[in-house]
């Protein structure tokens, strides 16, 4: 009979929150909790109740911000350190196979890439956009910013993508790719990812952006976040991409860590441009990959110009905005603003409410499900401000409300407020910059709209 006492159990500890580190991931830690005893506060912080905790430890392996630890009761922490002392010091710690291979996984992908979209030979601005804040997530990452080219004749956007930021330009120039199509873009890019690997992809949140990063994420396997509106990188290398959630009430910040690559559409006018440095140049990598065009399915037969339709009116683009909302009553009121507008330079905008009244076209729609403008001034006349419509203009450099309520959200974010009737306010605006027009002859829009 052996007289050697039975080992005693390598305790397992409960889960505790490191006061100061969580980042209110959405709750990833009490989705993976398989005992539920995990609650979230208003603030998205995880309240532990350790007596129901069994010591997993998946809510500590899953925090993308290290905020969670496990504790050990003064009688545990004697029994691990007599373990310690019996293996000689060597608690190994246990790291299971499938985390290894997702280590080499994630280790396996390098670089940032920004899928330039281009018409005609002629970018999206969105594409430059994303160039900066490429730069910006490359650098944090120690990686170069690589700009993925597609379409025909279009090796000059090289230069420009290098100008922006891209140290690489990855070029797949061929006349498959002349018009976008779903289907040879999607390959060529699933192409590339699986050629060099990259970690993170960015695209525009155009009609072509979307159509593309869905179909590529879909291919390829991985995740992917649109309309972002803030991206960052985190201390283990994964892209937190920051977005509204429920109705644009709260901002949810995803990740995508176990998969790669790591992808994103933005909306234009969300990021700033980049400034752009003449001469700088990079390498381009041309990529011959083209499918044959008897494989693809979609042939473009014309195509037919929306900038030929009949409103012109590039919302998005415009330098001064003058937008209104159901406080404008009726359709025929818009040409109140469209004076204003003309008066100023600028083009009219709208709220949701006035275009889903019919009064204005949807083209012309701010906010969440609108565009997203960045003017330099955006005039509010009869708009409450709804985070839905502020989402979509509370970058812009001067914001002017006008609202007959006090009360109204707009005013928080608002540079200049008038309480008043915007058919007063309005009339007396055009007025005044009519004769500061003609008093100067040399007219400064910002200063007699402020
Ligand atoms: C999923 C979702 C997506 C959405 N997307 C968008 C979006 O992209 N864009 C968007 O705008 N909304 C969007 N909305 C709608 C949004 O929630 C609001 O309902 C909308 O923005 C309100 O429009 P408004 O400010 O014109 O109207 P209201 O909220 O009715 O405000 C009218 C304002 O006019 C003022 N007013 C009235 N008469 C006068 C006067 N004579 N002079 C001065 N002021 C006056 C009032 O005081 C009031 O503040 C979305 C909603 C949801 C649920
Ligand atoms: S250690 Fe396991 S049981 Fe305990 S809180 Fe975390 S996930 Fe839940
Ligand atoms: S997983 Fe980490 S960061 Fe996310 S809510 Fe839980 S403690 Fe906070």
């Amino acid at each position: 009979m052996s007289d050697t006492k039975p080992k005693p159990k390598k305790p397992r500890g409960t889960a505790r929150l490191i006061s100061g580190r969580c980042i209110a991931c959405g709750a990833r830690c009490q989705s993976s909790c398989p005992v539920n005893c995990i609650e979230m506060t208003d603030s998205g912080e995880p309240v532990i109740e350790t007596a129901i905790c069994i010591g997993c430890l998946k809510c500590v392996k899953i925090c993308p911000a290290a905020a969670l630890e496990m504790s050990f009761t003064p009688e545990e922490q004697k029994i691990l350190a007599a373990l310690a002392k019996d293996q000689a010091g060597a608690v190994e710690e246990e790291i299971d196979e499938e985390g290894r291979q997702l280590e080499r996984m994630l280790a396996s992908y390098r670089g940032v890439w920004v899928v330039i979209e281009q018409y005609e030979g002629v970018t999206a601005k969105v594409s430059w956009e994303l160039l900066g804040t490429g730069a910006e997530l490359a650098a944090a990452l120690g990686v170069h910013l690589g700009a993925v080219i597609l379409g025909h004749d279009v090796g000059h956007l090289c230069r420009e993508a290098f100008e922006h930021g891209a140290d690489t330009a990855i070029l797949l120039d061929a006349p498959v790719y002349l018009h976008y199509r779903t289907q040879p873009y999607c390959e060529a890019i699933c192409h590339v990812i699986e050629k060099h690997r990259p970690e993170v992809i960015l695209m525009g949140a155009t009609a072509q952006g979307r159509d593309l990063a869905g179909a590529v994420a879909t291919v390829v396997g991985t995740g992917l976040t649109a309309d972002c509106t803030g991206l960052g990188i985190d201390d283990k290398r994964n892209l937190m991409q920051t977005r509204p959630a429920f109705g644009g009430n709260i901002m949810a910040t995803i990740m995508c860590d176990r998969f790669r690559p790591q992808m994103a559409t933005v909306r234009p006018h969300v990021m700033p441009m980049p400034e752009i440095r003449p001469g700088r140049t990079g390498e381009i990598i041309h990529e011959p990959f083209a499918p044959p065009e008897e494989a693809v399915l979609v042939k473009v037969l014309e195509v037919i110009n929306d900038r030929d339709g009949k409103d012109q009116v590039d919302v998005a683009a415009a330098e001064i905005i003058v937008s209104g909302g159901r406080g404008l009553m009726n359709k025929e009121n818009f040409a109140l603003l469209q004076e204003l507008a003309d008066e100023l330079g600028g083009v009219v905008g709208a709220s949701r409410s006035a275009v889903d009244a019919g009064w204005i076209a949807h083209s012309r729609q701010v906010g969440q499900t609108g565009k997203t403008v960045r003017p330099r001034i955006y005039i509010a006349c009869g708009i409450s401000g709804a985070i839905q419509h502020m989402v979509g203009m509370q970058d812009s450099d001067t914001i002017i409300a006008i609202n007959r309520d006090a009360e109204a959200p707009i005013f928080q974010i608002a540079t200049y407020g008038v309480v008043g009737d915007l058919f007063q306010v309005v009339p007396a605006l055009i007025a005044r910059v009519r004769e500061l027009k003609g008093q100067s002859g040399r007219y400064e829009p910002a200063r007699a709209a402020a």
